[in-house]
């Protein structure tokens, strides 16, 4: 889940990272408002989940109120990089001296973070990273101990710093890192980390990215990320507490664990059909996430023309069979559509017979047994 510049900055300061005075605002009468109480030159600044802005047209200076208020309303509600600008972040415009670059991620090579810095920021790190790499330094950091604050310091001498600069800017990546470790982050980055011309060092800019496995330790985040899954269907996924991925193909596919879920759209694939989606409703089914998930597919089947069949592939060894049944049963209850549902019900006895009891006398729903007869029938009826 990413986090927007101003809510990155929220938590920077939280964790003592000096950030520029800033006031969130959503119109241009506010975008003057905060103008006025900054007090002096500003930068507007567009909110969106995404870098590059500065290029795109997304932030702009203002030498007064009033130019603050016009920026504003020229910048709310225009499209950039594919984002809708909904909102605005109002910042004392900073003098720049220097402009420098630090980030720590996680290094899925050696499967521990990485604390990257440069002294050339502003820019993006892989291009510094491709043109310049001398320009850089990075250090891999042992999840045990954090960094230390001799290894924090001996980074930041590699770029090039010195006296106050070399103090402020390892204070600032060890709370760089306390932050990335706290809110159990994929990545942050503070680009550019300024230097003023009165040398003070701040995080003019924030990127922040919360690993969504993690999200439970941190609750707050919960019907945030839930809004910001941009396709309709995932977030339905997510809300339904399934693991569901869009695809482009016109045969909606269910299956019960990843692997299976995996297995089948490589078969249904190699058959020559086309799965429109990643549906894994779990292991350990409960009723209710095979409602959620029948529902979700016949809702998108509903919603979208393409659909020309719905396969549900369950193999029961600990799930329920009367809970499988029920969910199926009250899904299709409760979404009416005409797509024809092939439903592969397999598992250990007396699971099997007692869903396939269950399931026998549903109208909708297209009984099999032999796991490659269903999957050809529904590659076949995606045909037409
Ligand atoms: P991004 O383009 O989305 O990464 O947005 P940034 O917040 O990094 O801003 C892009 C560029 O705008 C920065 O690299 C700076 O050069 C410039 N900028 C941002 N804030 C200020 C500011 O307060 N004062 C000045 N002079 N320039 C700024
Ligand atoms: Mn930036």
């Amino acid at each position: 889940m990413k986090l927007y510049e101003y809510e990155g900055k929220e938590i920077f300061s939280k964790f003592g990272i000096p950030i520029p005075q800033g006031i969130l605002v959503n119109t241009g009468k506010e975008a003057r408002q905060a103008a006025i109480s900054i007090g002096k030159e500003v930068v507007v600044k567009s909110q969106i989940l995404t870098g590059g802005r500065g290029k795109a047209g997304g932030i702009k200076v203002a030498k007064t109120p009033e130019d603050a208020e016009k920026i504003a309303q020229d910048i709310l509600g225009m499209e950039l990089q594919g984002y809708k600008v909904g909102s605005l972040l109002v910042e004392e415009k900073l003098d720049i001296a220097n402009e420098m670059y630090m980030g720590i991620t996680v290094d899925d090579k050696n499967g521990v973070p990485i604390a990257i810095i440069s002294a050339k920021g502003g820019v993006e790190i892989e291009e510094v990273a491709q043109e310049n790499p001398e320009e850089i330094a990075s250090i891999l950091i042992d999840p045990l101990y954090g960094i230390r604050s001799y290894e924090a310091i001996n980074l930041v001498r590699q770029i090039g710093l010195t006296k106050e600069a070399l103090t402020s800017a390892s204070k600032i990546l060890s709370q760089l890192y306390d932050l990335f470790a706290s809110y159990d982050a994929r990545m942050v980055e503070i680009n550019p980390l300024v230097i003023t011309n009165e040398g003070k060092m701040v995080a003019a800019d924030s990127r922040c990215e919360i690993d969504d496995n993690s999200l439970f330790k941190h609750p707050e985040f919960k019907d945030l990320h839930i809004q910001r899954i941009e396709n309709l269907w995932e977030r339905e996924g997510v809300k339904g507490g399934v693991n569901y991925v869009d695809l482009e193909g016109n045969i909606a596919v269910m299956a019960n664990g990843a692997g299976l879920t995996m297995s089948l759209l490589d078969v249904v694939k190699a058959g020559g059909g086309s799965p429109a989606c990643f549906l894994d409703a779990g292991g350990g089914l409960s009723r209710e996430r095979m409602k959620n998930s029948v529902g979700l597919l016949l809702k998108k089947a509903r919603a979208e023309q393409r659909i020309k069949v719905i396969l549900l592939m369950v193999r029961m060894m600990i799930s329920p069979p009367d809970a499988v049944a029920e969910g199926i049963i009250e899904a299709i209850k409760e979404v009416e559509v005409e797509t024809p549902i092939i439903a592969v019900i397999r598992g250990r006895e007396p699971y099997e017979t007692r869903a396939r009891v269950l399931l026998k006398n549903v109208e909708k729903i297209i009984l099999y047994s032999s796991v490659e007869d269903g999957i050809r029938e529904a590659i076949e009826m995606a045909k037409e």
